[in-house]
């Protein structure tokens, strides 16, 4: 008998038909002899309509107010799957967040879990009761509701995975593994029997939202033994390991990552003297706004461009204390531009193979492409483009580097 974690996303409780066909795999599990908890993502949709309505009262909506807001989607899945479980003679309870008790900081919608108490689970687990928990919630010390950030409940799942020492958390999904990209927008995309945890968290932290990162990072972190598989067809999904293949099999590329979340603005003729990149950035990371990429040129009148990029909804603010920044430096010019993406390859094989970055851009050139900006850690390779030219952009590199499905492979499926 083993203790599973299972978690299902939006689409996979959706409506109350696939609930059922949730509860009819939940019941299997425990039919099978195994203790289940069950984490339940909000209805598909219903996060977004939620948001949307908070909008309509407010543009900016106090974060306190927003958490108690947002965390009612899950709430309604749990109590339906646990009537779901109940009526096939399955025992389960419903919990949300802070009836767990999972402790997080105050960081409203984006908080981070500092505590589980694993108590109420535990006696419900003993007395073979499948738990279902809310997802994506939990709540801080002062008794306020918090939430963990879009696609939180892959972090709830993982976090009570590690707190309850359970032998696999299980990620249900809409797809069948992690891909070599997403599938949606690349045909060939393969799914991978394994990825490392360094590589997954490259590849949620580039944009691939079928992890939140924090889930990864929190997996890597606890060791938690994590798979991530389709709701309803069987199949192996992906394991995420720390085992490295032996280097002869390792692929250079695991995958590719995007994201279109991005913007770049630049501040151009700023005195090229020591602190400047601290008097630009400074006040950005003070008004909480991560900058991602960064690239600053030297003209030949001794003063530099500095160019920089942060996430789309972040960028009114940057620019508008960039525009005091520049009045106090008494730069040239500000301006911004938020039609580009951000196009990663990652892998771990990266390391022992020299050329990948060459063989990136010459694929991007190939077709057209120009780079905007370049950064790269030792297993990642992004590059910054014009948005419009995203899609073909992952095709084209999914191509160069081999990641399409083999053929001899699909012949014989
Ligand atoms: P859930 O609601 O179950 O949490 P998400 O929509 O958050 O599901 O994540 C699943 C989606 O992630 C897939 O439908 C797919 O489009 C997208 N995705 C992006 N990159 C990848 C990838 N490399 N492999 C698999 N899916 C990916
Ligand atoms: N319902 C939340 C969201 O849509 C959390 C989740 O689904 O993981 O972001
Ligand atoms: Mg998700």
């Amino acid at each position: 008998m083993s203790l599973i974690v299972q978690k299902f996303g939006g689409t996979s409780v959706g409506d109350i038909e696939r609930i059922e066909q949730v509860a009819d795999k939940v019941a299997r599990f425990r039919a099978d002899g195994h203790q289940v908890v069950v984490v339940v993502s909000a209805m598909s949709g219903e996060t977004n309509r939620l948001i949307a309505l908070a909008n309509e009262v407010q543009e900016r909506p106090e974060p306190r107010e927003m958490d108690v807001l947002v965390s009612t989607g899950e709430q309604v899945t749990t109590a339906l799957l646990a009537m779901a479980l109940i009526k096939r003679g399955v025992k389960a309870r419903s919990y949300n967040g802070s009836q767990v008790r999972i402790l997080t900081d105050d960081a409203h919608t984006k908080a981070r879990i500092r505590d589980i108490d694993d108590a109420n689970m535990r006696r419900d687990l003993d007395d073979g009761c499948v738990v279902v928990v809310a997802g994506f919630q939990g709540v801080d010390e002062r008794g306020n509701i918090t939430t963990l950030g879009r696609g939180g409940s892959d972090t709830t799942a993982v976090a009570l995975a590690a707190a309850l020492k359970a032998d696999e958390c299980q990620i249900y999904t809409d797809v069948d593994g992690v891909y070599t990209t997403d599938p949606r927008v690349v045909d060939g995309a393969r799914r991978l029997e394994k990825i490392t945890f360094e590589e997954m968290l490259e590849m949620a932290s580039m944009g691939s939202k079928v992890l939140q990162i924090r889930a990864v990072e929190f997996a890597g972190k606890y060791n938690v033994p994590l798979r991530v598989l389709h709701s309803f067809q069987d199949g192996p999904g992906t394991l995420i390991t720390t085992e490295e293949e032996s280097d002869m099999e390792t692929p250079t590329i695991a995958g590719i990552a995007f994201n279109r979340d991005e913007a770049k603005l630049t501040i151009q003729g700023v005195p090229d003297t020591p602190g400047v990149a601290y008097k630009i950035l400074g006040p950005i990371g003070e008004a909480n706004i991560e900058v991602d990429v960064i690239v600053q040129n030297v003209s030949h009148d001794n003063t530099a461009d500095f160019t920089f990029t942060v996430s789309r909804n972040d960028l009114p603010q940057a620019e508008d204390i960039l525009r005091k920044t520049a009045t106090a430096l008494g730069a040239r010019e500000v301006s911004s531009d938020n039609k580009i993406a951000k196009v990663s390859v990652v892998g771990v094989g990266m390391r022992s193979h020299a050329g990948v970055a060459s063989q990136m851009f010459e694929a991007l050139a190939d077709v057209g492409i120009n780079i905007l900006m370049i950064t790269t850690s030792e297993i990642k390779i992004s590059v910054i483009i014009e948005e419009k030219f995203l899609e073909l952009a992952v095709r084209s590199l999914h191509s160069s580097f081999g990641l399409e499905n083999d053929p001899e492979e699909l012949a014989r499926n």
